[in-house]
């Protein structure tokens, strides 16, 4: 992963042993790094959810519990469309057609603005595909350069969408935008 990271984490350097804040699971860390299906995860979390803000306990529990699968399966999504995009067009992202490739998330019943390059997530709650689009779209953009006419008709193109892996999921929509 070589694009530019969201930041996040505004408490500066910490040591080796530093933990994600939402890390809730106490698995170990050889079963966890065993599946890299969802990658990125600890980012999205971070995101989408702000513990230090939940107004009790029973939220803070909830972000650190049912939150973190839905990061969990939000990232997993997003690593599925960067493996088909990769397949596609190859693992240098300096030689993609679209430095970062705007993507949709589809959870029912909401859709996530994501990006294939970096971990940059537009979760809003929003359940239209389309505005989760555009603001993928918008994401993408700022990396589009005005004389890259080649980008900016790709970027016109219908998103795929990348759903969750669940099979008791109605089948959500497939492309957006
Ligand atoms: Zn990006």
């Amino acid at each position: 992963m070589t694009g530019p990271q969201p930041s996040g984490d505004t408490h500066g350097a910490r040591g080796p042993n530093r933990r994600p804040r939402a890390a809730a699971s106490d698995e170990p860390t050889a079963a966890r790094s065993a599946r890299d299906n969802d990658a990125g995860w600890e980012t999205y979390h971070e995101q989408m959810f702000d513990v230090a803000k939940a107004p009790n306990g029973f939220i803070r529990w909830k972000i650190l519990s049912s939150g973190v699968n839905m990061a969990r399966q939000l990232a997993g999504a997003r690593n599925r469309g960067r493996a088909a995009w990769v397949a596609e067009h190859g693992q240098d992202p300096d030689a993609w057609p679209l430095p970062h490739p705007p993507a949709v998330l589809w959870m029912p019943t909401v859709a996530s603005a994501a990006c294939l390059r970096c971990l940059w997530l537009g979760y809003r709650g929003v359940s239209d595909p389309d505005e989760a689009a555009a603001a993928a779209r918008g994401h993408a953009a700022e990396y589009v350069t005005a004389d890259s006419a080649a980008a900016r008709l790709l970027l016109r193109e219908p998103l795929p969408v990348w759903q969750r892996n669940d099979p008791h999921d109605e089948p959500g929509p497939q492309t957006a935008g």
